[in-house]
């Protein structure tokens, strides 16, 4: 009889958060989860804890973490109801938490993220914007406090599973010339480019092959998506940018590759369906059922590859000058890009301001290096403040 690992999971009312939770359903045997987090769904936490009975449930929001308490005590749970960014850090950090699956989406991700590097957790990371926005302090974290890093990215988990066993952090050592990140290019990778201007959240958030949370959506549809993912492997896997070589595959089902210097090129492929990274990443070095059904090569029959248009996505272009100037650029087409996002969902402005805001508000803002995890957060609200002067200048709004 082994010891249950003991899970946090931050942002378990997410898309990435409900399929871990499925997953780790199927194996009650080998985890508890120990603390569920959501920003302000009290009615889904409260059904999620209603079946998992965790011993700490986490809410942003302190009046929805009020509605929750209610709720659980209603129904006779044991469980802890906490609220705020210092609750989420503590549920992220707690001696009994062997492992937290961070899936939080965006840069509110990025403090609880680091308080579980801090205490030396092992980390599933689906929160790609905290590598965005820190990479360097991120790493250097994870690597001081001995924490463990485990990708949940579909491309960076196919990537990892693809490496050498003792991979050292160096691909030229390691024999690797290339890593092929794949990139489906999303609902608009056809659409007459005049179409754009006028493309609906709705058009943007139906994704052909994946079901995702609706900012991650709106990032798959402008390509931003990928060049986060860029930044991502950058950081995981010590990439040069010249390292890295998008390839747009839109079935899918290759979910990324690497290539080594004989001319071999490994590969991980499978439906597209979080719930094998998750099952990969939590199980890890074995593996177990995910509920996800074997691959049908005859059904699929073709794959097909081109190369990235970078003028039909010109986030894409962006996230690869940012990874070149690095110090705060990286922080500030991020943040930029979560307001312009939001602003998009909410029907403020249109599709195609998303890249017209980053592009200009990363022109005009100045270069600076970027040290601490403080320089972090002051370079994300600068980015944010002038992206609402930009929203206010070219649309007249003054909120989201
Ligand atoms: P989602 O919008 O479905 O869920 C986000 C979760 O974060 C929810 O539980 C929400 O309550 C919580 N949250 C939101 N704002 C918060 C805040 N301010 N404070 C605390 N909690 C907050 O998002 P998702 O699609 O599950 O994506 C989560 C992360 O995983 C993102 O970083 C995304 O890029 C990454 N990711 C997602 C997928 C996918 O298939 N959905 C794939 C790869 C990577
Ligand atoms: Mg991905």
């Amino acid at each position: 009889m082994t010891t249950k690992r003991h899970l946090t999971i931050l942002g378990s009312t997410g898309s990435i958060g409900e399929s871990t939770l499925d997953v780790a359903a199927r194996h009650a045997d080998r985890f508890l989860v120990l603390a569920l987090t959501a920003n302000q769904n009290s009615e889904k936490l409260f059904t999620q804890c209603l079946q998992f009975q965790p011993r700490y449930a986490v809410m942003l929001n302190p009046r929805s973490a009020d509605d929750l308490d209610n709720k659980i005590r209603a129904a006779g749970l044991d469980t802890v109801v906490l609220a705020g960014i210092e609750s989420l850090e503590h549920v992220a950090s707690l001696p009994e938490v062997d492992t937290v699956m961070a899936a939080i989406v965006g840069a509110a991700g990025i403090r609880p993220t680091l308080a579980a590097a801090r205490a030396g957790k092992q980390i599933l990371l689906a929160n790609k914007e905290t590598l965005v926005m820190a990479g360097g302090i991120f790493m250097d974290i994870v690597q001081k406090h001995h924490a463990s890093l485990l990708p949940i990215d579909s491309e960076h988990n196919a990537i990892f599973q693809s490496l050498p066993h003792e991979f050292n952090a160096d691909l030229a050592l390691s024999g690797i010339r290339r890593i092929l990140l794949t990139a489906s290019g999303g609902p608009f990778r056809q659409v007459e480019l005049a179409e754009l201007a006028s493309v609906t959240p709705k058009q943007a958030c139906a994704h052909p092959n994946w079901i995702m949370g609706r900012k991650i959506s709106v990032d798959s549809a402008t390509m931003m998506n990928k060049g986060l993912e860029v930044i991502e492997a950058h950081w995981l896997f010590n990439a040069h940018p010249d390292q890295i070589q998008v390839v747009v595959h839109p079935q899918s089902v290759i979910h990324s590759m690497v290539e080594y210097v004989d001319g071999s090129v490994l590969a991980q492929l499978g439906n597209p369906d979080m719930r094998t990274p998750i099952a990969h990443a939590l199980c890890y070095p074995e593996r177990m059922e995910s509920g996800v059904p074997s691959l049908d090569l005859f059904d699929i029959a073709r794959l097909e590859f081109e190369t990235p248009d970078f003028e039909r996505f010109p986030c894409l272009r962006l996230a690869y000058e940012a990874l070149a100037r690095k110090g705060n650029m990286p922080t500030i087409m991020n943040a930029v890009n979560e307001v312009a996002v939001e602003s998009f969902l909410n029907g403020r402005v249109p599709f195609l301001a998303i890249p017209a805001m980053i592009e200009q508000v990363m022109q005009s803002s100045p270069w600076q290096e970027i040290t601490t995890l403080d320089e972090v957060l002051a370079a994300d609200t600068f980015a944010r403040e002038s992206a609402m002067e930009w929203l206010a200048r070219s649309y007249g709004l003054n909120s989201l």
